[in-house]
């Protein structure tokens, strides 16, 4: 799917920016056997938003995603349940810090495209400051990519996938048709769901082919938004 088949272009943050941080998760879960290399934590989080997504679970239901991610790193099963427990309460909000390399070339490509961009994220009220401490973008003008506006559930009051959330953002996109605008993220439940239920244009970054049967569009790295 090219950026040249849309107006504007969305995106979630967590998954498709920053990824819980794999420097912070590698050496805990290591403690329990699990496989520390960063590209094994990196595959171990889109294993389960899969796992979450095919739980039917929305926001607030953790579990399938935290189990799916410690035996995605190897963790022995019979401390699967301990590791769980750890990563529970160590992958708080902060965490999600860790730049995906590959998407802030693309989102700088589709800058100088000159594509409208904007962030929808089910957050903690601290999206924004991770995304430009990260080195990832930032609402207007200023070091890293600019967003038109980046919207933060917790302080809009509304997450996905109420398709309400994403009337916050559209408030930028005045006069683009909403068919026109992609919304990507990494929830089959949370975006592909919220981002229909908008009218949006859905897109799954699905790196590793995870829902090969999908109906819905998916990308294996924002790159290939530039052909
Ligand atoms: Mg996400």
């Amino acid at each position: 799917m090219l950026a040249q088949n849309f107006d504007a272009i969305l995106f979630d943050a967590g998954g498709i920016f920053v990824l819980p941080d794999p420097t912070v998760l590698g050496p805990l879960l290591a403690y329990h056997g699990g496989d520390p290399a960063i590209s094994v934590h990196i595959r171990a989080h889109y294993a389960a938003m899969a796992a979450k997504s095919a739980a039917g679970v929305t926001e607030r239901d953790w579990q399938p995603y935290n189990e799916a991610y410690v035996r995605s790193v190897g963790v022995p099963e019979e401390e699967v349940s301990l590791a769980t427990t750890v990563l529970e309460q160590t992958r708080n909000a902060y965490t999600w810090r860790w730049p995906i390399p590959e998407s802030l070339i693309a989102i700088e490509g589709l800058r100088s495209m000159g594509m409208p961009m904007g962030v929808v994220s089910n957050a903690s009220g601290q999206i924004a400051e991770v995304l430009a401490r990260s080195g990832v973008c930032q609402q207007g003008d200023g070091a890293y990519t600019p967003m038109r506006v980046i919207i933060d559930s917790h302080l809009v009051g509304v997450a996905k996938p109420d398709p309400h959330i994403f009337d916050f953002a559209l408030a930028y996109f005045d006069g683009i048709e909403r068919s026109r605008i992609a919304y990507i993220g990494d929830s089959v439940t949370m975006d592909i769901g919220g981002a229909r239920a908008a009218g949006l244009y859905p897109i799954l970054l699905d790196p590793y082919d995870d829902w090969p049967n999908a109906d819905f569009h998916r990308l294996q790295s924002l790159e290939e938004l530039l052909g």
